[in-house]
């Protein structure tokens, strides 16, 4: 089933230009760049690039909105609420906002229409805590009367990569907003549109002019003159763990503004002899194959007990030789294609280097056609840890089976990577899932499922996969200041 040609969806993008203000407005360059269709390689719009001048008008007025205007002084039920009527609104447009989403980044519509409802989700749980984030009465030494509050940081500066557009966007803005801060957002230049349209809805929803401004453009200049700005009190990173080493010295050789990092991952799969091969199979699967492997906590690394290497092989495969590939905005369509070329090129790289390290192929493996950017679903057997696709986050669709007999190697193994994003046990054995949950350094743990986390749940990395974390109460941290009030009480002695 598809809804709309692709011509008359491109006719029906209706914001291109920079939001600052509360207005749609051209860059002050005039530069545009281009935006594209990965399943044909076409272009779909033309977008207003914004550079360190646009930056600089959208902290201005996120600036002004924050020291003058109402939003950090407003009640905390009424940002709530427009939270609430903002999912409201994102929801009455699900449907086109998520084919949006998937004419610019290529991620297969079905997988599109469940991350905006999650998005969705979002911005109603931290609605949610809008009239619930107070301080604490403290027990200083001596007579004194003593208490936390929690303040807004001010102006935040947030910078969203290509591969879920809405879903990371919103994870910054509604608890940052619900804060009362207000933000500068650049998002990805491969995938700028629906940012800018939900700038709009949230125009709409009430959240007042200057509060949420979108500067689209490239990441050395748009993107560094947020890191760079010294009126910006912090700084919210989703990205490459490169990019965010960038920002990070960016942030602190400017005004050392707070940093929030949410970077890449090699997250660990390990099934042990005594799980159900039908679940742990089912769960890889979605977690190597969703969204073509662009996902940062893609299970690319499975790490197999050697009584049942052979039978989940077996499984992967039959189902990796099932997935449903081909136009990404057909709902039935599980397999769109890679963002880009350049990424494209990237993943054949990795897939020839597995090949020259002894990696044995046991499907996929190669580019399909010559239109837009598909790649195989690709699984490797007989991969060792010290082999490139094991160590390396690949952003695609290609998964590293290995072997282990112990669970201190599969520890070991699992543990050896720069990455600490997430993992995923599959085991019958509560000991075994207790101690494995227990060994494993990464921000989150799956026990016998996979990607089920929700707004509720605190997401974010050890090691080089992140500081600080996204959802859940922890989400609300990065957005507010701790200030403590000390006061003698009457007659104290001092
Ligand atoms: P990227 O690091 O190339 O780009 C991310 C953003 O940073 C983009 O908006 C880009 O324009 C900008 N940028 C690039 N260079 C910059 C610079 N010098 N200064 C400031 N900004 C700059 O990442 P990507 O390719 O867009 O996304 C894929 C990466 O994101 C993967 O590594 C993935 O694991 C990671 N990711 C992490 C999470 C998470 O929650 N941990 C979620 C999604 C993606």
């Amino acid at each position: 089933m598809e809804f709309l040609s692709r011509d008359k969806l491109k006719e029906t993008i209706e914001h291109k230009q920079l939001f600052i203000d509360g207005q749609f407005v051209d860059s002050a360059s005039g530069k545009k760049f281009a935006a594209f269709d990965p399943s044909t390689g076409e272009t779909i719009a033309d977008v207003a690039e914004g550079d360190e001048r646009d930056v600089d008008l959208a902290v201005q007025a996120a600036r002004k909105a924050f020291e003058e205007g109402p939003w950090p002084r407003l009640a905390g039920a009424k940002r709530g609420k427009i939270l609430a009527k903002l999912a409201d609104l994102m929801e009455a447009k699900i449907m086109d906002l998520s084919t949006l989403e998937t004419l610019n980044n290529g991620m297969p519509l079905q997988a599109t229409m469940f991350m905006t409802n999650a998005a969705i989700d979002v911005i109603r749980y931290y609605g949610g805590w809008a009239d619930k984030i107070a301080g604490k009465t403290l027990k200083g030494d001596g007579d004194v009367h003593a208490y936390t509050l929690y303040e807004p940081v001010g102006v935040v500066g947030a910078i969203v990569p290509w591969n879920f557009p809405v879903y990371l966007l919103v994870c910054k803005i509604a608890p940052a907003l619900v804060c009362g801060n207000t933000m500068v957002v650049k998002p990805s230049e491969q995938a700028p549109l629906t940012a800018l349209w939900i700038a709009k809805l949230a125009l709409e929803a009430g959240v007042p002019a200057g509060v949420l401004n979108i500067v689209p453009g490239f990441g050395p200049t748009a993107g560094a003159a947020i890191a760079r700005h010294m009126d910006i009190d912090k700084l919210t990173f989703t990205g490459s763990t490169n990019v965010g080493r960038l920002v990070m010295n960016d942030a602190a050789s400017s005004n050392l503004k707070q940093v929030t990092l949410e970077l890449g991952g090699k997250s660990p799969f390990i099934i042990c002899e005594d799980a159900n091969l039908e679940v742990a199979a089912f769960f890889s699967h979605l977690a190597i194959f969703f969204h073509q492997g662009q996902v940062c906590l893609a299970g690319s690394r499975v790490f197999v007990h050697e009584s049942v290497y052979d039978a989940f092989i077996e499984k992967a495969v039959a189902m990796a030789k099932r997935r449903v590939i081909g136009d990404p905005l057909k709902i039935e369509v599980e397999h769109g294609p890679q963002i880009n070329q350049a990424q494209a090129d990237k993943i054949l790289s990795y897939i020839e280097s597995a090949h020259a390290e002894g990696a044995r192929l046991v499907t996929g493996g190669k580019r399909i056609g010559d239109k837009g950017f598909y790649i195989e679903p690709t699984i490797f057997a007989d991969v060792t840890q010290s082999m490139t696709i094991a160590k390396e986050e690949i952003f695609g669709p290609v998964l590293s089976v290995l072997k282990f007999k112990t669970l201190d190697e599969a520890v070991k193994l699992a543990n050896s990577t720069s990455y600490g994003l997430a993992a995923a046990i599959f085991a019958k054995d509560i000991d075994t899932v207790n101690f494995l949950s227990r060994s494993i350094k990464s921000g989150i743990v799956f026990v016998n499922s996979y990607f089920s986390a929700g707004p509720g749940i605190p997401f974010g990395g050890y090691k080089m996969s992140g500081i600080g974390r996204e959802n859940g109460y922890e989400g609300l941290l990065p957005y507010l200041q701790t200030k403590s009030v000390v006061m003698p009480l009457a007659n104290s002695p001092w």
